[in-house]
């Protein structure tokens, strides 16, 4: 685990860059004519930046995190096909229009409040219709989750899953794709349109692109179809490759991978394996 002090540096260093920036420069370059009313935005902001900043220097670090030592050795409390089982059969109660689990009272959530072990990582799609815990029937502490519109993985995601499974036991990691993904959709227009996208969408919409003309080389009839099942797949495979823990785990049988479609007309999943 990072130690507390490790982290505040990081913070501390992140938060000090911008603050100085704007300190050492004369009158910001960047602003002009409009630019008073977003400057006095960004000296306030820089004023923020530095109270934080020194609030987390007064921050005196533990001698030792106790939220280490249990993570140190997570157990594993059911194997990847268990509790891909689990999955299955909680969707196959959702899709039929029930629900087994019941909102956790003060017990349970006193039990979580002192640790959880997720049985599944969902690597998820954001769109409202397909809620991890819904579809699969589960309850808070089951399902660590890690959401982006088109279910992709950043850096970050990445360390999100990493954390998930080699810090909180989780033995079995399911890209979960959906049918008629907005995002996936938006790939396919920029990929055989040229619709513009800019800014922040693009940067959403850039790693779905490989599975687009992967799919389009197979000329299917529908082509956003192909691609949303073409994307989970593709990310699953990097997955498996992607991080050496994850990579020693699946050599070692401890996890699983796998590329999932949710139907959002069903409420089904169909799984990859
Ligand atoms: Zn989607």
């Amino acid at each position: 685990m990072v130690s507390r002090r490790l982290l505040l540096g990081v913070l501390a260093a992140s938060l000090a860059a911008p603050v100085m920036a704007l300190a050492e420069g004369d009158e910001p370059t960047l602003f002009t004519k409009k630019g008073r009313r977003t400057r006095r935005a960004l000296k306030t902001q820089s004023t923020d930046k530095a109270a934080l900043h020194n609030a987390l220097a007064e921050v005196k670090p533990l001698e030792a995190d106790p939220d280490d030592a249990p993570h140190d050795a997570p157990p594993q409390l059911v194997s990847p096909d268990e509790a891909l089982g689990r999955l299955k059969q909680g969707n196959t109660i959702f899709s039929r229009g029930g629900a087994s689990i019941a909102l956790p009272g003060v017990a349970r959530l006193t039990e979580l409040a002192g640790g959880q072990h997720p049985f599944a990582v969902i690597v998820g799609c954001s769109d409202s219709r397909v809620s991890p815990e819904l579809v699969f029937d589960c309850n808070l502490g089951e399902l660590f989750v890690v959401r982006v519109a088109g279910s992709t993985v950043s850096q970050e995601g990445l360390g999100s899953i990493v954390y998930a499974v080699e810090h909180l036991g989780s033995p079995l990691v399911v890209v979960l794709g959906h049918t008629k993904c907005g995002a996936v959709g938006a790939a396919v227009d920029v990929a055989t349109k040229h619709a513009d996208l800019r800014g922040a969408l693009f940067d959403m919409v850039l790693p779905i692109l490989p599975a687009v003309l992967e799919a389009q080389e197979r000329h299917p009839a529908d082509l956003q179809d192909a691609a949303i099942r073409q994307n989970v797949r593709a990310v699953a495979a990097r997955l498996r490759v992607a991080d050496g823990t994850l990579a020693e785990r699946l050599d070692e049988g401890r996890l699983k991978i796998v590329s999932a479609c949710y139907d959002l007309a069903s409420g089904q999943v169909a799984f990859d394996a």
